[in-house]
């Protein structure tokens, strides 16, 4: 082979590679497209979404708090090989929102709340929305749309595969949320509808399912405890012969338990129930592992706690 020859096909295999690199659109790992995400309930939403030609993985397993949750090296590693960056965004994931910014600048990222129109959303109260989109079923059916439009805008040639399995999503999260509907009404009288929890997480369950909400800390496990809430909760618990408040799977349970015992110390016997999965999904082998198994769960603790004995 001559050397101009030898030059012309080195020339072309540069190009090519330079070529290669700047169509974001081509699966780059094992011939899959990265996509990482915050938590279990988007990384679920995420497997039901995309094809096969994406490869999806969170940061945040069961029983991690979003709100408190800091990058590790390893996450920081996996952030910066992936494609996309998925992540739920209205301050849930408050440390992690330099790490963002800085990649915000060489990647894809897209925050699901951006899919919910602002008024749908819930005013905070240290930060300006509630982040716990994904206790209405139905707000969180538009988040996933707007998840699986956005990827579908990057990667228009997998549109075939991925649009009728978003729709196929979407259609069983409505059946979910009537579901739900149906079995409360059947199971618990309105006047029994008062949910208190370890943190202010179940303001959409609330106004979507009809509860009253009521809670220890608020919308962001940051903040502290506030002494004066705690007794007027109680007094409320004595009040409205609440029998069970809630604790939670990503939260200790100190100051759930803390009330139980002041409030059994008066003589009205509060108990704990079932510890509901807030702000992260189960593990993957006990059917709380996906978003639906998470509600289910949930609404039937919830049920089983506040009913009539
Ligand atoms: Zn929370």
């Amino acid at each position: 082979m001559s050397l101009r020859i030898k030059s012309i096909l080195y020339i072309a295999s540069i190009s090519l590679i330079f070529l290669s690199c700047s169509q974001s659109a081509q699966p780059t790992d094992n011939g899959k497209i990265k996509v990482v995400c915050t938590t279990g309930m988007i990384e679920d939403a995420l497997i039901n979404s995309l094809d096969t030609n994406f490869s999806i993985s969170a940061l945040m397993g069961p029983g991690v708090d979003p709100h408190l949750y800091k990058a590790t090296p390893k996450d920081l590693q996996l952030l910066r090989a992936a494609d996309v960056i998925v992540y739920n965004g209205l301050h849930l994931e408050g440390k992690l929102h330099e790490v963002f910014n800085k990649l915000s600048k060489t990647k894809h990222l897209i925050a699901v709340a951006d899919g919910i129109a602002k008024d749908k959303l819930r005013s905070g109260d240290e930060m300006s929305y509630d982040p716990h989109i994904w206790f209405d079923v139905m707000l969180w059916s538009n988040a996933v749309e707007y998840c699986s439009y956005s990827i579908r805008q990057l990667y228009p040639e997998f549109t075939n595969s991925i649009k009728p399995k978003t729709n196929a999503y979407l259609d069983s999260l409505k059946l979910l949320n009537d579901e739900i509907k149906a079995y409360l009404n059947q199971n618990l009288n309105s006047d029994k509808r008062i949910l208190i929890t370890a943190h202010d997480a179940f303001g959409y369950f609330g106004q979507a399912y009809e509860f009253k909400v009521l809670a220890i800390k608020g919308m962001s496990t940051v903040s502290d405890v506030n002494l004066k809430h705690v007794n007027e909760l109680s007094k409320l618990i004595i009040q409205k012969r609440i029998r069970t408040i809630f604790p939670e799977t990503s939260l200790p349970e100190g100051n759930v338990g803390g009330i139980v015992e002041a409030c059994n110390k008066l003589d009205h016997p509060l108990k704990l129930g079932s510890a509901l999965y807030s702000d992260a999904l189960g593990l993957s082998n006990t059917g709380k592992g996906t978003y639906v198994g998470m509600f289910r769960y949930n609404v039937k603790s919830i049920v089983e706690g506040l009913k009539d004995e």
